[in-house]
């Protein structure tokens, strides 16, 4: 079932906002995955279909193997075009705020982003701030093209989801579901699914032009990745995964590279909370997977200034690697004796 019904509020302020021609800029978080761009890039062509202008800012350049995604040329970015992309945001007449809900997220449009006169946001992450006039919170949603999809359909605007559209949607619904495998999937994300496909997302291609783009040297990381950085705990039912600048360096690194790599240690038999820490030249990021009732997003945002879902959680730390790694070996044994499987 949609998120949505007709007297929603939000939809109705939406509605309100949207009957006259606007002048719309959509962000999305830092280091954008399939969602955030299939979200940004879709609704920038809906609401282009509907007579406003919109104007996609991403906080950084987005991994390599989502450029072919429709739209994505004229998407401003704020890591080479620093300026231009702080302008768009802070004076945009509407600032749509997709697949994020602290304002923390978008790297260094954050001023910028608080500076904006109007924020819509469309987020199905845990625990939104209150940051903007709208808000569409929905942590049931597997995905935030989810969302969007039945914002659109709810605006009558169905009409308007043409090829481009309906591709970017699938795209976010498909990554961020794991290919329609997670718990998040449900029969309402299938008949989303099935209706894109009807509008002309194929996906066979979808799948094919996110997944099928590995280097060599991306695969080799991943080998040499599970074979000599993978810890297991049988104890904890936990897979610990760390990687050094000096790995990344070894293997070439590019961005996007190790997106994934934490789901190989929850498919061990017998584990339920996978981990993965990487080395950047700035901070450590780290990546939580778990299965069942092991909130991971609450233990990010307690230690390690992060979150997300339940089940998929990110966060960092300026500590070192060594250090970061040790403090989270401490927390561990409280957190799986806190949620027994
Ligand atoms: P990933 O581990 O793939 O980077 O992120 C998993 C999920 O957690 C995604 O939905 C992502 O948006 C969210 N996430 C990742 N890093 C952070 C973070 O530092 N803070 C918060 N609040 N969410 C994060
Ligand atoms: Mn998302």
């Amino acid at each position: 079932m949609s998120f949505l019904s007709a007297d929603t509020p939000s939809l109705l302020q939406l509605r309100e906002l949207l009957s006259s021609p606007r002048q719309c800029v959509i962000v999305t978080h830092y280091n954008p995955d399939g969602d955030a761009m299939g979200s940004s890039l879709g609704l920038m062509n809906a609401l282009q279909a509907l007579g406003h202008r919109a104007q996609v800012v991403f906080p950084n350049t987005p991994a390599s193997f989502l450029h072919w995604m429709p739209g994505y040329g004229s998407a401003i970015t704020a890591d080479t075009h620093p300026e231009q992309a702080k302008n768009l945001v802070c004076s945009a007449e509407v600032l749509f705020c997709l697949d994020f809900n602290k304002p923390d997220r978008v790297g260094l449009l954050e001023e910028s982003l608080r500076a904006a006169p109007f924020r819509v946001l469309v987020d199905h992450h845990q625990r939104p701030d209150t940051f903007a006039r709208i808000t569409f919170s929905d942590t049931t949603s597997c995905a935030t093209c989810q969302m969007v999809y039945d914002i659109l359909v709810a605006l009558k605007a169905e009409e308007h989801i043409d090829r481009e559209v309906a591709t970017c949607l699938y795209t976010g619904v498909m990554t961020d579901s794991g290919s329609f495998r997670y718990s998040s999937t449900t029969p309402h994300t299938l008949r989303v699914a099935a209706a894109l496909m009807e509008k002309g997302a194929v996906p066979d291609h979808v799948f094919s032009a996110v997944m099928d783009d590995n280097s060599e040297q991306r695969l080799k990381l991943l080998g040499f990745t599970l074979a000599e950085r993978m810890t297991v705990h049988p104890q904890f039912g936990t897979a610990v995964i760390v990687l050094e600048q000096k790995d990344l360096d070894r293997f070439q690194f590019a961005p996007g590279d190790t997106e994934g790599f934490v789901n190989y240690g929850l498919s061990i038999r017998g584990v339920r909370l996978a981990a993965f820490f990487v080395e950047r030249p700035d901070r450590v990021k780290i990546s939580l997977r778990s299965k069942g009732a092991l909130p991971v997003d609450q233990f990010l945002s307690a230690h390690f200034d992060g979150g997300g879902h339940a089940n998929a959680a990110g966060g960092q730390s300026t500590s070192p690697l060594p250090d970061v790694v040790a403090r989270f070996m401490e927390l561990l044994p409280a957190f799986i004796a806190e949620h027994p499987a």
